[in-house]
């Protein structure tokens, strides 16, 4: 509920709804926000921002809030509340019970790009130095997990290489499985203006995302190839540039490495790469394919921007990785107004991953099986570290259903609602003996529970977030927690009932660790934060201001590495039962699993999800304009109502995921990244036929 009145005093925050990161001063009267006002010398949103961050924070305070922790033995029994003590020795006993009986790795946990990197650092340091193992995951491998795997082989480096002022440097903007203008608004003002200073665009995408008819900006091609053939798309793209020579050839012989490039080469100018051959399989004339190639590597500066349309893919690693391989081969890196940039869908997806949240690496994407690393950790710690990765959450999953995963910490993160094939997931948490939800409202995870630990909102933290520009800023507390606990005091005080001591007095302290372990980050404090306002990392002796465009003169690999990138269908394949591909957005008012949004004025603008589809689809199923559809998929059914529309093409269905009601994730199948897991949420085929009123 927004409270208007006059402020008496403001306080500087970060959004904690997407990537972009913007700035806000929240201002107050007593200890009630009044209203969010952007900050001017925001660097990420320069006095810019959204309906999200502008007006959806009142959900902080919302009745729903639960604010006392609870228990329950069996999660048919009713909770009960309890004292912060008694829950986390409760917490604390179970999953010492489960590793008595079970073993030390049956248990683990989640960690959340919603919180700050100050706790999601402690999550990692609990489940390796308490829980002994590393059985920890993080929200990310759902979204951007392959970014951090492709970007790593190909450039050296977990991140996207620019900051978000360098599109107003480019000139040729590729849009690929992304919509800015939903999904990261303060950014798509920025693109937008650009656009409109002569800069041209190219939309990849299987709708006619709002960017592609802009006005003043419209894009100069748009290709709406069909879901699933990202890859089959870039190969294309790559095959035009080699096979019209029109690569940046003394970039790559200075830049990268020679047999690596020799054997991409040979591989993209193959003719089954081509244009021509791909058409089938894309959908999009090859005509349009090679007008955009040669736009993009012939027109100076060109920069990629990318999104959860690219990484939640059977196939996502290796397109992140044929984003990096056009980018090396057009001379497309090292310098401002080129890239490319991750779209990061979370305020913290890159501050979780660069804090060690996956079950192979320690911060700093430094592997567990590195014994400097390792040791370097261990004697910081205090404990004995494994250097075998523990287990992935799909991975968790089936070791729930074998009945050798048994207990689950999970912090501000809704698996039961978030993760796919909602059913699996369900079953697998049902399997286990002790699950711990910490979070800010009791949701669907919850209902698996046995003990909730209270959450506490941004307005409540102190501590950072890592932008999609790998900026980090400070978030600062607006108001006390409001169940007496911020989210790093829960984790130290879990640690020590598990008997583990972790010894801080303020997140501050938990940065300045993170930044004494970590070489990207040691320069890195709350000191030279206040002082810079924020910074990018690296920041370090080599870089004491931080580093707003990475691989300057060499990458962080050293010589980039091209990597092969065969098109493989996936297997969601259509047929007479399930003839149409669904994928899945967002839209501009809502956010993800509409959580905080939901309970917000914001559903004023948007209130439920639709199914949007082709006239020429509905006409075929007697559907019209408003009516209620099932949509049918493999792994289930929910039901929705349609909205007809040529933003989709033949054959193409879409929705938003906000509204827990539509279930959107109940028809969303198993398959995944072949390097990551992370799910392939955005093809899968249904059937959808008109139904009565649910
Ligand atoms: Fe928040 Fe993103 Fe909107 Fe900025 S663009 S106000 S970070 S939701």
């Amino acid at each position: 509920v927004i409270q208007w009145g006059q402020p008496e005093r403001s306080v500087t925050t970060t959004c904690a709804y997407c990537g972009v990161g913007c700035s806000f001063r929240a201002e107050m009267k007593g200890n009630k926000v009044v209203r969010m006002v952007p900050a001017k010398e925001g660097p990420a949103n320069r006095g810019h921002a959204c309906v999200k961050g502008r007006f959806a924070w009142g959900y902080a305070t919302h009745p729903d809030r639960i604010t006392k922790p609870m228990i329950r033995k069996k999660i048919t029994d009713p909770w009960q509340e309890v004292s912060w003590e008694e829950a986390l020795q409760y917490a604390a006993s179970e999953f010492r019970r489960l590793q008595t009986q079970y073993g030390r790795d049956a248990i683990g946990g989640i960690t959340s790009s919603r919180c700050t990197n100050e706790e999601t650092y402690l999550v990692q340091k609990l489940i390796r130095a308490a829980f002994g193992n590393n059985n920890v995951d993080t929200c990310a491998r759902v979204c951007h997990s392959p970014t951090g795997y492709g970007l790593k082989q190909t450039l050296g480096e977990s991140a996207g290489t620019q900051n978000f002022d360098s599109v107003m440097h480019t000139d040729v903007v590729i849009v690929i499985g992304a919509n800015p203008t939903d999904g990261h608004p303060v950014f798509a003002s920025r693109l937008k203006r650009r656009l409109r200073q002569g800069a041209k665009l190219i939309v990849i995408d299987p709708r006619r995302i709002d960017l592609v008819d802009s006005p003043h900006a419209r894009a100069v091609h748009h290709l709406p190839l069909r879901p699933g053939t990202n890859v089959a798309m870039l190969n294309a793209l790559a095959h035009v540039i080699v096979s019209e020579n029109l690569l940046a050839e003394s970039f790559i012989a200075e830049r990268c490495d020679d047999a690596a490039f020799g054997k991409w080469r040979d591989f993209v100018a193959q003719v089954e790469c081509s244009p021509e051959a791909m058409e089938a399989v894309t959908g999009v004339p090859a005509a349009d394919v090679r007008a955009a190639a040669r736009l993009y590597a012939t027109q100076g500066n060109g920069a990629i921007y990318y999104g959860l349309g690219v990484t939640e893919h059977s196939q996502g690693s290796t397109a992140v990785m044929a984003i990096a391989n056009l980018a090396m081969a057009t001379g497309n890196i090292g310098r401002e107004g080129v890239g490319v940039n991750p779209l990061r869908g979370q305020n913290n997806v890159q501050g979780s991953c660069d804090m060690g949240s996956f079950p192979h690496e320690l911060p700093g994407y430094r592997h567990v099986s590195d014994d400097a690393t390792r040791n370097l950790f261990e004697s910081a710690w205090g404990v004995s570290l494994q250097n075998e990765p523990g287990l992935r959450i799909p991975n968790m999953f089936e070791a729930a259903l074998d009945g050798s995963f048994k207990g689950l910490y999970c912090q501000g993160e809704d698996i039961a609602q978030s993760d796919p094939n909602t059913q699996h997931v369900a079953a697998a948490l049902s399997a286990m003996e002790c699950v711990v939800v910490q979070d800010i409202f009791l949701n669907e995870t919850a209902q698996y529970a046995h003990v909730f630990l209270p959450g506490s909102s941004f307005l409540e933290k102190d501590g950072t977030f890592t932008n999609a520009e790998r900026r980090i800023s400070r978030v600062r507390k607006v108001m006390p927690p409001l169940a007496g606990k911020a989210d790093w005091e829960v984790t130290v005080a879990l640690a020590e009932a598990l008997g583990y001591r972790m010894d801080y007095r303020h997140p501050s302290e938990i940065m300045d660790e993170i930044a004494r372990l970590t070489p990207t980050f040691h320069g890195v404090s709350y000191a030279r934060l206040e002082e810079k306002g924020s910074l990018q990392w690296p920041c370090n002796d080599d870089a004491p201001d931080g580093t707003p465009t990475m691989h300057l003169n060499q990458f962080v690999r050293g010589k980039g590495r091209f990597m092969l990138t065969r098109y493989v269908a996936t297997d969601e394949k259509v047929n007479s039962r399930f003839p149409l591909l669904l994928t899945t957005g967002r839209i501009l008012s809502q956010y993800n699993v509409g959580a905080q949004t939901r309970r917000t004025a914001n559903v004023a603008w948007h209130d439920e999800d639709r199914l949007e589809l082709h006239p020429s689809d509905a006409e075929d199923r007697g559907i019209a304009e408003g009516d209620w559809v099932g949509i049918h998929s493999r792994a289930g059914e929910t039901v929705l109502r349609a909205t007809l529309t040529e933003r989709v093409q033949p054959g193409v269905v879409y929705t938003t995921f906000h509204f827990p009601e539509s279930g959107a994730n109940v028809i969303t199948t198993d398959n995944s990244d072949w390097a990551t897991n992370c799910p392939e949420y955005k093809v899968t085929a249904v059937q959808v036929v008109k139904v009565t009123q649910p």
